[in-house]
């Protein structure tokens, strides 16, 4: 038997407005997401039982047990439907772990899809996007996998049309805790309309990546200097359009005309920063 895969791709917020809190704790988010060419790898294969084995260049400590969202996708999917199927799952970890670009809302989303498919639920997607939500916030979006407003605690979830750009990640390889992030915001919450401008020219994604930028930004920064050195190097890098900070950090994002400009850069980029360590990957992100 052949093991089925998918791509798990990285998830960036373009922009990230922090419109309210409820009273439960929970951040209200408005976010512009997109989805790269490239990401992490989840592989399914039917088996008698759920179990998990992590590969790739950055499986150093993440978990294999419960602790994984990979294996709390399969167990949530398989209590629902009641199921005895197992599955053996790969994930081959080929993005930073806890890096604001959602490894694992994306690992656990793919993982979603593989098992409905592989176990025949004949569950619905809006069954689907519930199981997601219970994973968490990110997770319903990874779902679509493709550009879309993300809105509430990632329940709201609306497709876009942005236009096929080049891009460029960059980590600067140090952990930036969500949980320290979210604490350190002190600022007033950014309402956002209803209706967005149009986002599906580079020129209109680029000003609204500007203009809306990432609330979180500043705590980011605060909690994680490196995350103001990464920027100053992509507004530095020749062609980006713009710049910014995805998630809680610290990854950043620049984006670029096309593939071949983005490849450039992050090679440029690359060569400067050889000593620091950064994590740094160039792709496309596709429009719809
Ligand atoms: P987000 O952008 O959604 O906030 P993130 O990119 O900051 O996510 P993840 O890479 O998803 O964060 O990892 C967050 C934590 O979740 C890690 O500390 C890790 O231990 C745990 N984790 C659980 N499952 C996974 C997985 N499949 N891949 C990576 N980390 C995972």
């Amino acid at each position: 038997m052949e093991y089925e895969g998918a791509l798990a791709p990285a998830k960036v917020n373009l922009t990230l407005a922090v419109t309210g809190r409820r009273s439960d704790g929970y951040h209200l988010l408005d976010s512009v997401v997109a989805f790269t060419d490239f990401g992490d790898r989840i592989s399914v294969m039917p088996a008698e039982e759920v179990t998990l084995a992590v590969d790739g260049p950055f499986a150093a400590g993440v978990p294999v047990d419960e602790g994984n969202l990979v294996f709390r996708a399969a167990q949530i999917l398989r209590q629902s439907v009641a199921g005895r199927e197992g599955a053996a799952i790969r994930l081959t970890k080929n993005l930073p772990v806890a890096s604001g670009i959602g490894g694992g809302s994306s690992d656990a989303a793919q993982t979603l899809l593989l098992l409905d498919r592989m176990w025949e639920t004949g569950l619905s997607r809006t069954d689907l996007a519930s199981l997601a939500l219970m994973l968490g916030a990110d997770v319903p979006v990874c779902l679509e996998g493709r550009a879309c407003r993300m809105r509430g605690i990632g329940e709201r979830v609306d497709r876009l049309r942005l236009p096929e750009c080049g891009i460029v990640l960059v980590n600067p390889m140090v952990p930036c805790s969500t949980a320290a992030v979210f604490k350190r915001r002190d600022g007033a919450f950014s309402p956002m309309p209803d209706d967005l401008p149009d986002l599906s020219t580079l020129s209109g994604l680029c000003i609204a990546v500007d203009q809306v930028g990432n609330d979180l930004l500043t705590p980011a920064i605060s909690e994680c200097p490196e995350i103001g050195v990464v920027l100053a190097s992509l507004e530095g890098v020749p062609g980006v359009r713009a710049h910014g900070m995805s998630g809680s950090g610290a990854t950043c994002f620049g984006l670029f005309d096309d593939a071949a400009t983005a490849k450039r850069a992050s090679d440029a980029l690359r060569t400067a920063q050889q000593a620091a360590n950064w994590w740094v990957h160039a792709g496309v992100i596709a429009g719809d």
